[in-house]
Parts: C-alpha cells; structure tokens; sequence
C-alpha cells in the first residue's frame, strides 16, 4: 500500500503552537479528540504520519496504546510531563525527543503548569534504507535566492 506524491511540495501551516489545543480529529468510536491533528491527508505524506499535540497542564492521553508495525517519534516542543514505557515512568521536557519501538506500551501526560506541545511521528519500523548524505542528491548549482 504506497501512495505516490502527487506534486513536488505541499504545504500546510499549522498557526502557532498555542492554537495547536483547538486542533482536532474525528477518532472512530471515541468522537472528537481535541489538541490533536493528524498531517498525513493534508500533507500527502507516503512514507510517515505526522501528528501536532498540544495538551495543557493536568491533561494525560485516556488510553494505552501500543503500534504492530509502526515505531513512534514524539517530539516535546514546550512544556514538560511523563511518559510511561512498558510501565516505566520517565519526565520529558522541551527538546527531548523519544522512539518507541513496535509492541510497546505507552501513555503519557502534562504533569507540568506550561501547555505541553510535541509532535508524534509514525514510520514503519525497520524501513529506513538510507539517509542524510547516504541519500542526497547534490547538484553542481549556484545557491540563488529572488531579491
Ligand atoms: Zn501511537
């Protein structure tokens, strides 16, 4: 199942992190989630999901969850909390970035008195091939920018 990019950019502005708690999403069985957006449609994304979250203090996510193909990424942008791993509790704070591999359990929340903002990014575990100067392109090409 690969869908292929239909154009060669696309764009989407998100606003400023302190919008992101009036994101949303329709969740199937559990209505409207709220600080919440998932990018994947809007971005045409083919290889990853990305979601923005925002939670404010006192919020925590209401379910476990685990993934059967895909490891996750969350990206802490503001604000501090816990994560909890397999039943391991753990703080995180602005700049901290945590995988979670396939199969694993994890909940995590706003324990702190700032708006918590991340981002949380799904790949497919064990699908990367190549990266950074491994997969790079580089054009003879004088860098040029409009005035
Ligand atoms: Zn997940």
């Amino acid at each position: 199942m690969s869908k292929a990019a239909s154009k060669a950019y696309s764009k989407l502005s998100t606003g400023k992190l302190s919008g992101w708690s009036e994101k949303s999403f329709e969740a199937p069985g559990h209505g409207t989630i709220m600080g919440k957006m998932f990018l994947q449609d809007q971005l045409q994304l083919t290889g990853c999901q990305i979601s923005i979250n925002s939670y404010a203090p006192g919020e925590s996510m209401p379910i476990h969850h685990s993934h059967k193909e895909n490891e996750e990424v969350y990206i802490f942008l503001s604000g501090k909390g816990q994560m909890q791993i397999d039943g391991e509790t753990f703080d995180v704070a602005e700049g901290d970035v945590v995988r979670v591999a396939t199969g694993v359990d994890r909940i995590w929340r706003n324990n702190g008195a700032e708006v918590m903002t991340y981002l949380v990014m799904q790949v497919r575990e064990g699908s990367l091939n190549q990266c950074n100067m491994g997969d790079a392109i580089i054009p003879e090409k004088a860098v040029s920018w409009p005035v």
